[in-house]
């Protein structure tokens, strides 16, 4: 039985992962050279998605790529000189678009993020943070039926997975989200989803709870693992070496070098995306607004108005191509045509994503002192407390709230 938990990464996952830890009574410290929640999860669009059972790789989205790389501002880009790196996690995610393999995809990833709420409530509860999530539903909006249309794989697979999805015309649009333009023909109301008004500060808000409960936080660079017999015995740090009992990664796009360390080879890429936020804005939104065919949120936060999405493959080294994020504000402004503000902030981070849109939720296949929790690509903010309780069910031996099986490391 684990006794002291080290958790590689102070992301949402990470510090998820250790309040659900600390919780069960271990020791937990986590390491990271970042204050917590200042990497991925910093920029992040704010969306709670309960209902987001939608694998990325479905058949009808593979068709709609070359279009979308056609638009230099579209919602995808692969630069050219990252292909060669790309290309055999690009193949992994074609063949996980197999029409067989959807079903039981969304099923499982249904069955972690439905518990979002759920999970979030004793965390919030006791770090004093429930102003920073709201239950306050979202809005897809689509200028044409095409459009629609397109999407309606998506949505059969929501609604066969019982989340509430209410088709609405221009007068129930206008009556949501009145300062939308007039283009917006179809709309999708989804009651139940929510959003958080600043990502960072909630991580922030549960890394400082978790130290108030004895939990401890290390400022330092994890640079390796050193391996014993039994599995890791410590870590090689900037700041020194640490002893390691058990070992939690949740290092976000940057797990893959951790988890091959431990003899957990994981299929991993960044998704670079971008978002603009526009400080003190002229337009209110109640709630998050999805464009459908733009594939972006915009979402209503404590700091601004934050327009974020977009899908870039070029690796976690190169710099980023703001034209991403100008591209986000253009479409923003021609959605909201009054939108204005003071100011307008520009940022791009590095989502970790798995070909199969599963994140890695799992007991070690080597040794019996490691256990990972990363992945989750563009749904790690909505997925971090589900899958806190999962780990802490893993890691104390408790009966898992929902099969693991889905998310086990050694599936690829
Ligand atoms: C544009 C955009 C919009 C998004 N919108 C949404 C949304 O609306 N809803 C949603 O649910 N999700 C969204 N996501 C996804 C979500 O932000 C990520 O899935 C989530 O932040 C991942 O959290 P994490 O803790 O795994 O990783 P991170 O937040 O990246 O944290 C990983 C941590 O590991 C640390 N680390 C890495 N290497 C080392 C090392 N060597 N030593 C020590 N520490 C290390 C890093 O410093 C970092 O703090 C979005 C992402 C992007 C980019």
């Amino acid at each position: 039985m684990a006794r002291h938990v080290t958790v590689i990464g102070a992301g949402i996952v990470g510090v998820a992962c250790a309040s659900y830890l600390r919780r069960a009574g271990l020791e937990v410290t986590i390491v990271d050279m970042r204050a917590p929640g200042e990497y991925c999860t910093f920029g992040n669009a704010g969306a709670l998605s309960p209902g987001s059972c939608v694998p990325y790789a479905m058949p009808g989205v593979l068709k709609r790529v070359p279009g979308w790389l056609a638009d230099p501002a579209g919602p995808l880009t692969i630069r050219l000189s990252y292909l060669p790196r790309a290309l055999p996690w690009l193949l992994r995610f074609v063949a996980a678009s197999r029409r067989e393999r959807i079903p039981e995809i969304a099923r499982a990833l249904r069955a972690l993020l439905g518990g979002t709420f759920e999970a979030y409530a004793p965390l919030l509860r006791e770090a004093d943070a429930q102003h920073l999530v709201r239950q306050s539903g979202y809005l897809f909006v689509y200028e044409t039926q095409a459009g629609l249309d397109a999407d309606a794989g998506a949505w059969r697979i929501r609604r066969e997975h019982g989340v509430v999805c209410e088709n609405i015309g221009p007068e129930g649009i206008r009556e949501l989200e009145p300062a939308l333009r007039g283009v917006y023909r179809h709309g999708v109301w989804l009651p139940e989803q929510g959003h958080c008004v600043n990502p960072e500060r909630l991580t922030k808000s549960l890394a400082a709870r978790f130290q108030a409960d004895g939990g401890k936080l290390v400022r330092a660079r994890v640079l390796d693992i050193e391996i014993g017999a039994a599995g890791p015995r410590a870590l090689a740090t900037d700041a020194g070496p640490m002893p390691v009992d058990t070992l939690l990664i949740c290092a976000g796009a940057h797990s893959h070098e951790f988890s091959a360390r431990v003899g957990d080879p994981v299929p991993l890429e960044t998704q670079r995306g971008y978002h603009v936020t526009i400080e003190n804005p002229t337009v209110e939104l109640a709630r998050p607004v999805s464009s459908g065919e733009g594939k972006f949120f915009v979402t209503p936060m404590d700091v601004g108005l934050r327009v974020a999405g977009t899908v870039e493959f070029a690796g976690l080294e190169a710099p980023p191509n703001y034209a991403r994020a100008d591209a986000l504000l253009a479409q923003a402004k021609r959605m909201f045509p009054e939108l204005a503000g003071s100011r307008v902030t520009k940022w791009m981070g590095h989502r970790p994503q798995i070909p199969d849109t599963l994140p890695v939720v799992s007991r070690g296949s080597k040794f019996a002192n490691v256990f990972h929790a990363f992945g989750h690509g563009h749904l790690g903010l909505t997925c971090a407390a589900p899958t806190g309780r999962l780990v802490a069910e893993l890691v104390t031996g408790a009966p898992p709230h929902i099969d693991p099986a889905p998310y086990r490391v050694d599936r690829f």
